[in-house]
């Protein structure tokens, strides 16, 4: 009997569609902004990581044009061989400024940072602790590395220095694995605390500020700021995608650790250095970021406006632009979203394997009028 090795996909794919986690895509046809064009219907927009607005912000398109003409679409080889440029160090020096770092390092997204520098950080002799709500990139990059993979309770440092007692000295190096931001839930890891713990247990600590540069901290420098961190010893990385409005990644830390991963992180070495546009528009925004703090204050003012139109509804804890409707199944999850659809608001419905249960997620934008939460806060009303 001949079988088609291909034919498990098929089978999989309906177990999916049996579970409701199936996924596709949506087009949006217009510039991403609070209104975004999306299959031919005008709706709010509270599905993008778009924080502060400057996606669709013109100096950062002027300075990707600028960019491009001055030197091309692509940047045609790895940093170490012909891809590197004036303008990949000058953004690196942006960001070491705006994180108050010694260095930087700029990859081509942010989960490719997570995953060279976790594997280039620590290997098969050396143990991980990992969030259990932390991003896939970090939780891949763990696997990648071959070090002893150990998740701790979400944002519980209990639970974490228990497994530490019981299991870090039989390792030689220990990394702990932290989202600042959690992306899915909105929620803040306790930051000092657990760096005092990892000092306490002579633990290196990755955190990944994908959701919070920008937009957490003073000078839009992230959680690490807010917590007054700046300047402990620790490595941060980010996303330039998210708040940033561009493409690409970043690890900031020491001149050392930079120069270790320039050496040794192969999603770095072995990958087509950031495109002009991209590199510019990303040094674009973080100047903005630097000198526009109305922007983040008008963030922060829709944030509070945003909770006060949903409360009394079952809103997940969140300190952050990420606020959650938790609900009880994905079937429930997917009727909700696609009722606020129909009355003129995107928000997705997010589901497992992504999440353990089922929420509606808002982002919020810098750049929301009043007027669009309000009419969010109205449709719950409506709808009950
Ligand atoms: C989005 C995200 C990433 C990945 O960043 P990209 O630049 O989009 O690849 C990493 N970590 C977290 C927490 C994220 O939310």
């Amino acid at each position: 009997m001949s079988t088609n090795p291909y034919d498990w996909i098929e089978e999989s794919l309906e177990t999916i569609h049996r579970a409701n986690w199936y996924r596709s895509v949506k087009t949006i046809s217009n510039r991403s902004g609070a209104v975004v064009e999306l299959e031919g219907r005008s709706l709010i927009n509270f599905a993008s990581n778009n924080y502060l607005g400057l996606a669709g912000d013109e100096r950062l398109i002027q300075a990707a044009i600028e960019a491009t003409k001055a030197l091309g679409t692509g940047s045609t080889g790895s940093r170490l061989l012909s891809g590197h440029r004036e303008l990949h160090r000058e953004l690196e020096s942006a960001i070491a400024s705006l994180k108050q770092t010694e260095d930087a390092l700029v990859f081509s997204s942010g989960y490719l940072a997570n995953l060279g520098t976790i594997a280039a950080l620590v290997n098969q002799r050396d143990l991980i602790f990992s969030d259990r709500y932390n991003h896939s990139s970090l939780k891949n990059g763990a696997k990648l590395s071959g070090a002893k993979v150990i998740d701790y309770l979400h944002c519980n440092l209990e639970d974490l220095e228990t497994k530490l007692q019981q299991y870090r000295q039989q390792y030689r190096r220990c990394l702990i694995l932290t989202d600042s931001i959690f992306s899915m839930d909105g929620d803040l890891c306790p930051l000092p605390q657990l760096l005092s713990l990892a000092e306490a247990f002579e633990c290196m600590v990755l955190v990944d500020e994908a959701h919070a540069t920008g937009v957490m901290g003073k000078t839009g420098a992230g959680c690490v700021e807010y917590f007054n961190c700046t300047g402990r010893p620790l490595i941060q990385m980010g996303t330039l995608s998210k708040a940033l409005g561009s493409l690409g990644g970043y690890v900031a830390g020491s001149t050392m650790l930079i120069d270790f991963l320039r050496n040794r992180a192969a999603t770095w070495i072995y990958t087509t250095g950031l495109s002009p546009a991209d590199t510019a528009a990303a040094l674009e925004a973080i100047k903005i970021v630097k000198i526009e703090r109305d922007r983040r204050q008008k963030l922060w003012n829709n944030v509070n406006l945003l909770k006060q139109q949903l409360s009394g509804l079952n809103i997940l804890p969140s300190e952050s632009p990420i606020i959650c409707l938790g609900v009880d199944t994905s079937v429930q999850a997917l009727n909700i979203a696609k009722q606020l659809n129909e009355n003129g608001i995107f928000a997705p419905a997010i589901r497992p394997p992504t999440v353990p249960t089922s929420r509606i997620r808002f982002s919020v934008m810098a750049t929301h009028e009043s007027s669009h939460i309000q009419q969010l806060g109205q449709i719950f009303c409506r709808l009950g």
